[in-house]
Formats: structure tokens, sequence, C-alpha cells
């Protein structure tokens, strides 16, 4: 099955011929991120004589400052958010012939996890919060069904109370995706803490980042942590002695000396999100052309994406490009559209809601080191846009 026909035309209208080279209001922050990075430099020319690169003591040290923060009993660093998913599900048994249900409009990386231990990705769709439709999860689950993946997308939340309820009536495995969502809650309660496993990114595209690939993994489950450090070294016990089969995926200790670094400024980059997507929220909403997504009392939303629905959206698009607003849309093709994952057998329509967000939303730059006055920037060529005729 090839889909490229149905959706190319969508993605054509979205290609940007001239890019601009500066943006009034840029996407990547990383430069004004590692800006003062002498601090990080000076611990690394301390640590690098030690040669103790694998599984090193910097990395404990990151790994119980994110429990910490986190607020779960145990964390451990592994190569990428990508392999968190994968040795989350590993550990707890899933693997050939079993299916994972999962949301349509994830990021590649969650499907891809559960394909690498041999499970089939089952897909679920999404409601207007960006998140999996926990009403559609029953009428997926078949005998072969091991366990669910909610994605937080975007800083949202799963409805994760919802989940974990069909999870324990039809005994599934729960692992959350909470590589957009660091930090995100419901009633007070983080992200990544409500299933068994929480799983987190350090990509340099997601809120606290690495020099590279990283990514956490956090759970309260002794046993479990136990099994998650082997299976993140070969699967080895001693030097000498392998337990299990396992996998080469531990995190860098250089690159958790980076994240010891950031770590610090993790309230400052939950809170700054927040207040710039308050001043975007409190504009684009008098904007009759665009609806937000429906914003919930209970929960924190960190914004990892701020996206929102707006009318003609690929002119819209164009026309921030054009007036130095550097805004993408997350994302184009859907998952279960890509011929990469044409195997699956899905067909054009089959995830309708994750079919019109890729129609009808647009991401705004985002992140911590935005001024107020780049926000307002944006509320007001939104608001010239759809002045014009
Ligand atoms: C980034 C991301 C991942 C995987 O993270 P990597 O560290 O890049 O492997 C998984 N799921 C979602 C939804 C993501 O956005």
């Amino acid at each position: 099955m090839v889909y490229s026909k149905q959706v190319s035309k969508d993605v054509k209208t979205l290609k940007i011929n001239h890019y601009p080279k500066k943006f009034k209001v840029e996407w990547s922050y990383l430069q004004e991120q590692f800006k003062y990075n002498d601090k990080i430099f000076e611990v690394f020319k301390k640590f690098i004589p030690t040669g103790d690169f694998t599984l090193g003591k910097p990395l404990a040290e990151f790994e119980s400052k994110f429990a910490k923060i986190v607020g779960s009993k145990y964390v451990l660093g592994v190569a990428s958010g990508t392999d968190a998913i994968k040795l989350s599900l590993k550990a707890q048994g899933i693997g050939h012939g079993d299916e994972v249900i999962t949301a349509a409009n994830t990021f590649i990386a969650t499907v891809g996890a559960i394909n690498e231990i041999g499970a089939k990705p089952v897909l679920v769709d999404c409601t207007d919060d960006f998140c999996v439709d926990y009403t559609k999860i029953e009428e997926k689950i078949t005998s072969r069904t091991k366990a669910i993946v909610p994605v937080h997308l975007a800083g949202q939340m799963s409805n994760m109370p919802e989940v974990m309820k069909i999870a324990k009536k039809h005994n599934l495995v729960v692992v959350e995706d909470a590589c957009q969502a660091m930090f995100a809650e419901i009633d007070r309660k983080k992200s990544g803490t409500f299933a068994k496993t929480g799983c987190f990114s350090l990509h340099p595209l997601k809120a606290l980042n690495v020099w590279g690939d990283g990514g956490l993994i956090a759970t309260d489950d002794k046993q479990l942590y136990e099994d998650l450090r082997k299976l993140r070294n070969h699967g080895l016990i001693s030097r000498d002695e392998v337990e299990v089969l396992g996998y080469n995926s531990r995190l860098d200790t250089l690159q958790a000396i980076v994240g010891n670094d950031l770590i610090e400024s993790a309230q400052f980059i939950t809170d700054q999100r927040i207040a710039n997507a308050a001043i975007l929220d409190k504009g684009l909403s008098k904007n009759p052309g665009i609806t937000l997504p429906k914003r919930y009392k209970n929960r924190k939303l960190v914004y990892h994406l701020y996206m929102v629905f707006a009318d003609r959206r690929n002119e819209l698009y164009h026309y921030c490009i054009n007036n130095g607003i550097e805004v993408k849309v997350h994302y184009p093709i859907p998952l279960y559209q890509q011929n990469g994952l044409a195997f699956l057998g899905y067909n054009p329509g089959d995830f309708p809601i994750t079919d019109y967000q890729a129609e009808n939303l647009i991401s705004f730059p985002m992140h911590q080191h935005h001024t107020e006055e780049q926000m307002k920037y944006i509320v007001d060529t939104v608001d010239n846009f759809y002045k014009m005729v």
C-alpha cells in the first residue's frame, strides 16, 4: 500500500522555497541555552582524566537528581527516549507476537520502539487535546494485546487515571511515553509516574537537553529497576556474567554531566514556557481564526510544543514564515499514512482526528528564552493575517 499520492499535496504546500536565515521568533534555543558553558567544561576537564566514561559517577548523580524532581524512587539513564520505551516494554515481558496499543498521532519513535522488540503497534485515534482517546482503546484490545503506551504529546497529558483503569481491567502493562511532557502533571502527580515506567528523552529538541542523545526511565518498582539496569548493559550482572540478553543502551556519562548542569534550570524551563504559553493563549483566544486545544484546570501542561488549530492553516504557515516566525507542523503526514508503516495495513481515513490535526494544527515557536515581546509579535502577526481579505 502506498499512500504518498494522498498526502504529498499537503506536505508540498508546506514546502518553503526560500527559508529565511534569521527569524524574529526562532524555533531553537540551543545557542542561547548553552552560551554559558564554562561550568560544564570545567567539570569535563576534571572528569575526563578519570576515564570513568561508562556508568560513571556523574550518571548516578544525574539519575538521583531527576528522580527527586519527578517524584519516583528510581531513575535510570539510557541511550535515548526511544530506548527508554523499548527497554521498559522488554523488561516487562513484551515481545514477538504481542500487540501494543499507542496513539495514532505520535512521533515515529514510539512506534519504532514497539516494533524494535518484535511487537506489533496498534494505533488508536487521539482527541483534540493531542493525546490518545481512551474511549477507543478497548475496541482495539485482542487476545494478543499486552501493553498500552500512552503518549503525552506536546507537553499535554494523556488521561492517565482512565488509561490505568482500562489496563487494570485487561491486565495490560502501561509504559508512559513522557518524552514530550517532562514535568507535566495531573492533579499534581507528574507525567511518567502513573504507570510502572515513565520514559523521557534528553534529545536536543526536548525540554531538558544534553549534547546529543539520551533518555531516562522512571519507576517505583525495585525489581523492574534492577531488570532494567541489566538490560541497558548487555544483561551483565558482573564483568563476566550475562544473566539475560540485553542491549548496549547506557546514557553517556559525559551527557549526564551536561544534564547535571541543566537540571538546575528545570523549574525555570517549565515555568517560563508556561508563562509564554499564557501570553499566546490570552492573545490568540481572541482571534476567531484560531481555536485553542482544551485546557484542563487540574492539569499542568508544559508546552513542549505550542499547537493550536488554525483556519487556512497552510496560508497562515507561509505568512508566519515570511514575517519571521519559525512555525512548524507536528506532524504533516500521520504515521499510519507513511510508506514505512504501510505493513501495519491501515487505510486512509482510519484515524479522522489525527488526519484533521495534520491539516489544521500549527506549532508556534515555544521555549524558555523567548521574550514577552516575541510572544506578542506572534499574536499581532496572526491578527494581521486574519484581518487581510
Ligand atoms: C522524542 C520522542 C521520543 C523519543 O526520543 P529520542 O530520545 O529521540 O529517542 C519518543 N516519543 C515521542 C513522542 C517523542 O517526541
